[in-house]
């Protein structure tokens, strides 16, 4: 056996609700464009089919945590979403059998830096800058598919200090949750420890330092963080 050449990264892990193991994350895959009022929101074509990309594992952040204002952005915004979590994958998942991969469910943000979203549209640029930055996924505690099924018609909103600002339902997605496991498995071999953050409804909107965020989908753990002071 050899040693590390340098202290290993740590592997993120959510908590699993109702027992004392967590949940390892390998992937943070995510879908956009998935519900049509928030396409509309963003002045983009409804007929658009939903799109497919990535953020670093390491930007996962907590249950309670703190997200410092991010540098690089002078436009953050939340958009609440449904998360899945995978215990087997594979490629070409069929539909019906797609359900059977979930290991559960919880609640996340895909933090975006808005401003840098409309310019990387506008040139044709990647996603990383405006999708993938430090702490850019907040996710909650994993709720096992075994306790409370398969989350496909349930209510989800997003409060900034206590005022509602999105209220949807994830029975209104584009792609339902085993159509999208079905598609990414078309271009990625999906496997255990793989999260999915399934798209935001309408309403989303800037937050600034001292913000509290929370969101909640019925039956799941709601998720809270706090908006920290700007990064030095
Ligand atoms: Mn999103």
């Amino acid at each position: 056996m050899t040693d590390f050449a340098i202290a290993p990264p740590v592997r993120p892990a959510l908590d699993v609700v109702g027992t004392d193991a967590t949940f390892p994350v390998r992937r943070i895959y995510c879908i956009g464009k998935n519900y049509v009022a928030h396409i509309r929101e963003m002045n983009a074509d409804e007929r658009d089919p939903p799109v497919i990309f990535m953020k670093p594992t390491d930007a996962v952040v907590p249950n309670g945590g703190t997200v410092p204002y991010p540098v690089f952005t002078e436009n953050l915004h939340y958009e609440g979403e449904l998360v899945v979590a995978m215990k087997s994958g594979g490629y070409h998942i069929p539909v019906a059998e797609a359900e059977s991969h979930i290991f559960g469910y919880g609640v996340g943000l895909d933090l975006t830096r808005r401003d840098h979203q409309a310019e990387a549209l506008e040139k044709g640029l990647p996603w990383e800058v405006t999708k993938g930055f430090d702490k850019s996924a907040p996710i909650g505690p994993i709720t096992r598919a075994e306790d409370v099924g398969h989350v496909v018609d349930a209510p989800i909103r997003l409060s900034v200090n206590g005022a509602i600002k999105q209220d949807g339902n994830v029975a209104m997605m584009i792609w339902k949750t085993n159509e999208i496991i079905a598609r990414l498995s078309e271009q990625h071999a999906l496997e255990a420890g793989d999260l999915i953050m399934t798209g935001t409804p309408a309403g989303v909107g800037a937050v600034v330092p001292g913000d509290v965020i929370e969101l909640e989908v019925a039956g799941l753990v709601p998720l809270k963080v706090l908006i920290g002071p700007k990064v030095a």
